[in-house]
């Protein structure tokens, strides 16, 4: 399903307003890490697009039936399943095409898409799809590395080190 004019300008809103809403969050969010690696275009991420939502989506009708029209409707977002231990919903998207593992909108994609990654660097261990090509890299880890190598620590120690705390290039 091409996304036609009419579609698209509904999504440019769609965009400013999740870039606000995205800048306020990140002013706050834990930054400990950055995005390191970059996209293989394996496709996996539009595979099953999922969205958490706050309480007030999940739990008011009119809020639920509003946001879920919204991804139906504008961004091409068809519910599969509604997640309750983790307020999810889980969709897949019509403009994904299975053959060529490739968005059919790519240019007027939503926010999310053009964020992802990055939403994964908010939890305390970043773990990323199977296969993705991007990692979490910590902060700072250069000084944290030249300390690790000051200590008397077998090479497989410090690679241990490196993986677990996020330091690999
Ligand atoms: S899963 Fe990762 S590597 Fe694959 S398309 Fe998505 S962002 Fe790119
Ligand atoms: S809109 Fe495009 S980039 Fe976003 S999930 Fe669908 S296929 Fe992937």
């Amino acid at each position: 399903m091409i996304d036609g004019p009419v579609r698209r300008q509904l999504k440019r809103v769609g965009l400013y307003v999740y870039y606000a809403r995205l800048f306020l969050h990140r002013l706050q969010a834990d930054t400990r890490y950055e995005l390191g690696g970059e996209c293989g275009r394996c496709g996996k991420c539009c595979e099953e697009p999922g969205i958490q939502v706050g309480r007030v989506t999940w739990y008011l009708p009119g809020f639920r039936r509003v946001f879920l029209w919204w991804h139906r409707h504008v961004n091409g977002f068809v519910l599969k399943e509604a997640r309750r231990e983790d307020r999810a919903f889980i969709f897949e998207c019509s403009h994904f095409d299975w053959a060529t593992r490739s968005c059919d909108s790519y240019d007027s994609r939503p926010g999310m898409c053009r964020d992802y990654p990055r939403p994964f660097l908010e939890q305390a261990n970043p773990e990323f799809l199977e296969g993705c090509g991007y990692k979490a890299l910590a902060r700072g880890r250069e000084s944290l590395i030249q300390i690790l190598e000051k200590e008397s620590l077998t090479p497989e120690q410090l690679a241990k080190l490196k993986k677990g705390l996020y330091l690999e290039d």
